[in-house]
């Protein structure tokens, strides 16, 4: 196993970075100074100029806009906490908007988890007593009036090349593009082949409606880009109303425009797309006469939306793209978009992630311009620094092995006890008994001890955490040799917090649960799905990296007091590291617990 930059295991002080700056912040407070920004007007619903009569409440306007054709994963969750962050730390507003301009891979089941991942990850969209819960889909009228504008003000045209020919008359980045035969056609002629189109009279791929820019443009993306096309698809908003759709480059700045976006943040694959976005609001911005004589255009007005770009989250040992991850579902290589080793927030939320760890590790990852990747380390690290004051704690004996005490009856028994919280006398004790008959951790006990190894092994004393000091008398074996049972004896004068305890001596110290008492629980032990760092390198299929031992199912051996909690809830198993009830299969009397993530880094250090 490559070791991956340990940079992310680094820990650092939490509320010093909450008000950490970044550039996009810097950008925002340069914003807020001009005075364009102070006369920002908004009529109170997403709209175009004319409507909008009062001074916006909302000091900037951001906006998430995930397409639903999957669930969210880790990397949206930066996108989330950056968009609703900056809102907030900046007297804005956020809105959450659908991208469902794309009808094929787009679903209501989709849509639904999005709105679930985002109000889970603790953010909200109402302010001012109104939802900011918009779809693209709900613009598609303006959209098509912003294309019939361009065709009338001799911005766009149809284009009735084939896809191979418009290809190859594209260009490349050394050579400039060629202009299209049906680049000159007249304007009514345009406007009469797209309403046609619009109409259904015309053939999926028989044309398509381009702007008209620069086929020479050093910026391919400036060559005439395509921005409306046939697609006889249903739509799961606006069912079959529509067999024309806006491609994402020109819907996009649209929807921004239309919802007084003041900043457009995106990821930076899409720097090259600033020069069209702003093209494109600055065309909708004028006006002209149409061919009826009436003056058409003028849908924005000042300050138009800006497109600002940040790096995306490359998170090691995990693949952050809905198509991949669609395709780990589809193929049953999880159980499910939320499967505990999936990287969708579902996922993370069941494997027993909090939202604060979660905008935690967004918070410490930072925003910055230039690509990079952070170590899953740093995602684990969060999750501990938010559980570890927050978690109560619990015994949990993962491999089972018997321990008999053989110098007591049958009927022996005592009551222990432990604190709920180390480090919180407030939340008081839990109390389990203990008994002749105990379950330890089957490597807490060597027949043959290897140098330091100072727990069970015959002659030797240990304490049994919150119990008693005993000693080792030897072991039962099975034909093969295999340890059946541990025999030792037990100090009656040795219980903990009993005068005279301290008295015995011992090294070790061991955790137990009575076997008369015990709750049997399955224990889910997630490790991560991929074994290489990054999955899909130099193009290589990232399925061919998946760990083969991500999950491990074993039957524990759990404190009596855990059976009966409430799915969701999260425990510190001593010694273990941090586990959840299962949200989905965890209920009374089938205790199903998810290991979150060990006490310790553990990973790449064994070489
Ligand atoms: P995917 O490739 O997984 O489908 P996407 O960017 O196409 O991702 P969208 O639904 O369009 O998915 O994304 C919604 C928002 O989340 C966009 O603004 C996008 O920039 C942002 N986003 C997506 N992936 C990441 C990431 N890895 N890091 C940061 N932001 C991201
Ligand atoms: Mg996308």
């Amino acid at each position: 196993m490559s070791k991956v930059n340990q940079t992310g295991g680094a820990v650092k002080p939490v509320a010093a970075e909450s008000n950490a700056s970044h550039f996009l912040k810097t950008i925002v407070s340069t914003d807020l100074a001009s005075p364009e920004y102070a006369s920002r007007q908004w009529s109170g619903a997403p709209g175009v100029c004319a409507s909008h009569q009062q001074p916006d409440p909302a000091r900037i306007r951001t906006r998430f806009p995930p397409e639903p054709n999957g669930y969210l994963h880790v990397g949206h969750a930066k996108s989330i906490c950056l968009n609703f962050g900056l809102a907030s730390e900046f007297g804005g507003i956020c809105h959450m908007r659908f991208d469902d301009t794309n009808p094929e891979k787009e679903s209501q089941e989709f849509a639904d988890s999005i709105v679930d991942a985002v109000q889970w990850l603790g953010f909200s969209w109402d302010a001012n007593n109104t939802s900011h819960l918009f779809y693209a889909s709900n613009y598609f009228d303006t959209m098509y009036a912003c294309a019939e504008f361009l065709i009338q003000a001799g911005y766009a045209y149809i284009d009735q090349q084939t896809a191979e020919e418009m290809r190859l008359n594209r260009g490349t980045l050394t050579e400039a593009g060629k202009n299209s035969p049906w680049r000159d056609r007249p304007v009514s002629e345009n406007l009469r082949l797209f309403r046609e189109m619009r109409g259904g009279q015309h053939a999926e791929g028989s044309m398509i409606l381009r702007a008209k820019i620069d086929m020479q443009s050093p910026n391919i993306n400036l060559r005439d880009p395509a921005i409306y096309r046939i697609r006889f698809a249903h739509h799961h908003r606006t069912g079959d109303a529509w067999c024309v759709y806006p491609m994402y480059t020109f819907a996009h700045p649209i929807e921004d425009a239309l919802e007084k976006i003041t900043h457009s943040i995106c990821t930076l694959e899409f720097e090259d797309q600033r020069p069209f976005y702003d093209w494109l609001l600055q065309r909708l911005s004028e006006t002209c006469a149409a061919v009826d004589g009436n003056t058409i255009g003028g849908f924005f007005c000042a300050p138009l939306p800006k497109q600002v770009e940040f790096a995306r989250l490359n998170l090691t040992y995990v693949v952050t793209s809905k198509r991949k991850l669609q395709q780990l579902v589809t193929e049953g290589q999880v159980s499910g978009w939320d499967d505990p080793r999936m990287p969708t927030i579902a996922g993370l939320r069941r494997r027993g992630y909090t939202p604060e760890a979660i905008r935690l590790f967004c918070e410490r990852i930072g925003v910055s311009k230039s690509d990079s990747w952070i170590d899953y380390s740093t995602l684990e690290g969060a999750l501990r620094d938010d559980l570890d004051p927050k978690a109560d704690r619990g015994i949990a004996v993962l491999r089972p092995l018997k321990l008999i005490l053989d110098n007591v009856p049958a009927d022996w028994s005592d009551d222990c006890s432990a604190p709920v919280h180390p480090h919180h006398p407030e939340k008081g004790v839990r109390k389990f008994p203990i008994h002749r008959e105990l379950w330890i951790e089957a490597d807490d006990f060597m027949q043959d001890p290897s140098k330091g190894f100072f727990r069970l092994f015959p002659g030797n004393k240990v304490r049994l955490r919150y119990g008693y000091v005993v000693e080792c008398k030897g072991c039962d074996l099975d034909a093969a040799g295999n340890v059946l049972a541990v025999h030792a004896e037990v100090f009656l004068d040795s219980k903990s917090g009993t005068p005279g305890a301290d008295t015995y001596k011992v090294k070790g110290n061991i955790h137990w649960v009575s076997a008369q008492a015990a709750v049997a629980a399955e224990v889910r032990l997630y490790d991560r799905l991929f074994s290489e760092a990054n999955p899909d390198a130099g193009g290589r299929n990232f399925l061919e990296c998946l760990n083969p031992a991500s999950v491990e199912v074993i039957s524990a051996m759990l404190e009596p007091g855990l059976g009966s909690v409430e799915p969701d809830a999260r425990f510190q198993f001593e010694r273990h590291g941090y586990f959840v009830a299962d949200r989905r299969d965890h209920g009374v009397g089938r205790p199903i617990f998810n290991r979150i993530t060990t006490l310790k880094d553990s990973w790449g250090k064994a070489g």
